[in-house]
């Protein structure tokens, strides 16, 4: 303060001397302004002593000859500062306090509250800046007190708050951001790039092998995305946090983060638990589908026993008869031999014709009974009395047997029939308590099928590269022991694999199968041996059987089964 009592009551003097006056008070004023640089583009047009003294330099003129007030500004800062300071020339900011840093001389870095305005400096527009030193903020009383409430309030909220300006500084953070990451507070002071935080969690090996900067570049570009979005993170201390970014109308952005490692895990057990019982139901529902089929299956061969004991005593009489008949019209013509001299050639002719034509008929009724009896037989299968015995037996010698028997019988029946016949035995199959003749029994269905259909492809696809051939593996578990018979045949469509084990079903011209093999052996495996089958199959690529036996089988006889 200058005391100009005395000035004021002289005499007016000339207009010159007043002037001269005015820029002497001017002068006197502006040096009085500790914290005062102006400038205009490249050039500083005043900066005060005290200023220059903060920044390291010996004399305000040390300053001005700086080639404008840009090299002041760290480099990271520079484009930001340009744009501010191109606005301010151009008068569309007014008064601005701002917190800014400035380099120093010897290339440290100071902070300060800055005020700016534009300023008209002896008729050329300027920047005007008026910069107070900023104490360390170590001291939050000294923050002014809106900044007080600010900062109370977000250190208050349950989540992690960061604040960036529209270029990506920090311009604050809460204390629980410093936690939930696993930072030291207050690491990242305001007008840290948050590049640098990117590139301290790349550092420590939060983004794993991706390069740096790739990283960086990829969550800067983030945050430009104008727009709220969400993220979810696994921090490397095991937190998962849900990142929400939303834009502020200033341009710059709130980023808050939620820990929600327990909400997680929670939903983590919530959702273990429910495929738990979904798998406990698909089991559930899997069994019942057994069990009825077993009850259809145990009906169904009631009354295929029944029938085939009614149909067997007329059958019987019919096929005895037949016989008995032919034998009667052999004696017969025997009889008439003599008789043939007496008889007219026309008549002769007939006679022969008519006892032909009643010997053939003959014989398609002995074929024919003979074909029947056969169903009858396998039919009445179903209902033996479990006439065989259970013995510890050789898995792998009964299967080769099984196969070896096959395989003769099929050719005696084909003989352009040939097929590659791979087998892969596990010898720690060994012993395994079971009723031969019936397990024999369900191998040679099974192998006489498999044969079946790969003859069937090879004659239907007319290829003479096409190679028929059955592999048949054995292999055992602790428990259990499987036999798995797998042909490239003609394979079968879903449909008839959902119907393979009902009686009497067949897909094979008549004459050809009765479509009671592999319901016998289902009867068999599944409930004289308590075991498993297993079918699947690619229709004109392959089929596959495989029967799985439990070591510690019990015996159930056939017909005690049907009786429980
Ligand atoms: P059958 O052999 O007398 O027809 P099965 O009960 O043994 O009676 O078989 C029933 C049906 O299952 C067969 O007619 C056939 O359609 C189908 N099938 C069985 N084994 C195979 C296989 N290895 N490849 C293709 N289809 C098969």
């Amino acid at each position: 303060m200058d005391d100009f009592t005395n000035r004021k009551v002289l005499p007016p003097r000339s207009v010159q001397e007043a002037l001269d006056l005015g820029r002497v008070y001017h002068d006197q004023l502006v040096a009085a302004m500790p914290g005062l640089l102006v400038h205009c583009n490249d050039t500083i047009l005043h900066c005060s002593a005290t200023l220059a003294r903060l920044l390291g330099y010996e004399s305000a003129e040390s300053i001005q000859a700086l080639p404008g007030a840009m090299t002041l500004v760290p480099e990271d800062d520079r484009h930001t500062e340009q744009d501010v300071y191109t606005r301010c020339l151009k008068g569309l900011i007014r008064s601005q306090v701002r917190r800014i840093k400035r380099h120093r001389a010897d290339g440290s870095v100071q902070w300060f509250d800055q005020l700016m305005e534009s300023v008209d400096w002896g008729g050329r527009p300027a920047v005007m800046e008026m910069l107070t030193l900023m104490r360390p903020l170590a001291a939050n009383a000294e923050l002014p007190h809106q900044e007080q409430l600010l900062q109370a309030a977000i250190d208050a909220m349950p989540n992690g708050v960061l604040m960036l300006d529209r270029d990506l500084n920090v311009e604050g953070a809460n204390s629980e951001f410093y936690r939930l990451w696993d930072y030291p507070i207050g690491m990242f002071p305001p007008g840290t790039a948050v590049a640098l935080i990117l590139t301290y969690n790349h550092a420590r090996g939060d983004y794993g092998d991706v390069p740096c900067e790739e990283t960086v570049a990829e969550l800067c570009s983030r945050y430009l995305v104008k727009g709220v979005f969400n993220s979810e993170r696994r921090v490397p201390n095991g937190r998962t946090l849900d990142i929400r970014t939303a834009p502020r109308a200033d341009g710059g952005y709130v980023i808050t983060h939620h820990d929600i490692t327990d909400r997680k895990r929670i939903e983590d057990e919530l959702r273990q638990a429910k495929e738990r019982a979904e798998a406990i139901l698909k089991e559930l529902r899997e069994t019942q589908r057994q069990l009825i089929v077993q009850e259809k299956m145990a009906a169904l061969g009631q009354l295929t026993a029944g029938i085939a004991h009614e149909l067997k005593n007329p059958l019987n009489f019919v096929n005895n008869f037949a016989e008995l008949s032919g034998e009667l019209l052999d004696e017969l013509l025997e009889l008439l031999e003599p008789l043939n001299g007496h008889l007219d050639d026309a008549t002769r002719v007939d006679v022969n014709d008519l006892a032909g034509s009643l010997q053939g008929n003959l014989r398609k009724i002995a074929d024919h009974g003979r074909r029947a009896d056969g169903i009858v037989k396998s039919m009445l299968a179903h209902s033996r009395g479990g006439g065989g015995e259970w013995q510890a037996t050789d898995l792998n010698a009964l299967v080769e047997e099984a196969l070896t028997l096959s395989y003769h019988a099929f050719r005696a029946q084909d003989r352009a029939f040939n097929a590659i016949l791979a087998k892969h035995f596990d010898l720690v199959v060994g012993e395994v308590k079971l009723v031969p003749q019936d397990v024999s029994r369900v191998l040679v269905n099974l192998f006489t099928n498999s044969f079946y259909a790969i003859r069937k492809r090879q004659l239907i696809c007319g290829d003479p590269t096409f190679a028929p051939r059955v592999d048949v593996t054995t292999f055992a578990s602790a428990a259990d022991v499987s036999i798995r018979i797998r042909d490239n045949g003609i394979g079968m469509p879903p449909a008839v694999i959902d119907k393979l084990f009902t009686p009497f079903f067949t897909t094979k011209p008549t004459g050809e199968g009765t479509g009671l093999g592999l319901s016998l052996s289902y009867d068999i495996v599944v409930h004289q041996h308590r075991g498993r089958f297993d079918v699947s199959s690619v229709e004109n690529d392959h089929a596959e059987f495989t029967i799985t036996l439990p070591r510690a089988a019990t015996a159930v006889s056939l017909g005690e089964r049907r009786k429980t």
